[in-house]
């Protein structure tokens, strides 16, 4: 990978892009501190263009275009050595999850937002069919 340029900003870091992340994978990926064990522990790196702390770090920055294109996501198998692994608790596998699920669905994330159905409806609504339409609708 070529070098990135990176204007750190308290607008990259708090970025629609790492929040979005955060909602998804269930992490808070600004508790990463990039020690590495993860990466030191991943079977796939060898299939990797950039390592799993690597990505981490690009999405703790804000830099979505880089964390999505990258193939990481993709190569990893959720094996969950790195969550085994990290002192900070980040559960990688669940974040590679969340890049994958932005990835394929542009224009589709946030489309539902529990907090904007009214009351009366979501006691109505049959639970069955709202939550498998917050996981398929929500990114
Ligand atoms: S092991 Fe955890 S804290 Fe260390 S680099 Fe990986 S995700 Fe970050
Ligand atoms: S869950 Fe993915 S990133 Fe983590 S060790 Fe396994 S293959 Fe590597």
């Amino acid at each position: 990978m070529s070098p990135v340029r990176v204007r750190i900003s308290r607008d990259n870091v708090k970025s629609e892009f790492v929040r979005l992340v955060n909602e998804i994978s269930g992490q808070n990926v600004l508790n990463c501190y990039q020690c590495g064990r993860c990466s030191a522990g991943c079977p796939l790196t060898f299939a990797m263009r950039l390592l799993p702390n690597q990505v981490i770090r690009l999405v703790q920055l804000g830099l979505e275009e880089e964390a999505l294109s990258t193939n990481t996501p993709w190569v990893c198998a959720s094996c969950m050595t790195c969550y085994a692994r990290c002192p900070r608790g980040v559960d990688l596998a669940k974040v590679m999850e969340a890049l994958r699920a932005i990835r394929l669905r542009p224009g589709v994330a946030d489309r539902v937002r529990l907090k904007d159905i009214p009351e009366d409806a979501l006691a109505r609504l049959p639970q069955q069919g709202l939550v498998s339409g917050l996981r398929k609708l929500t990114g």
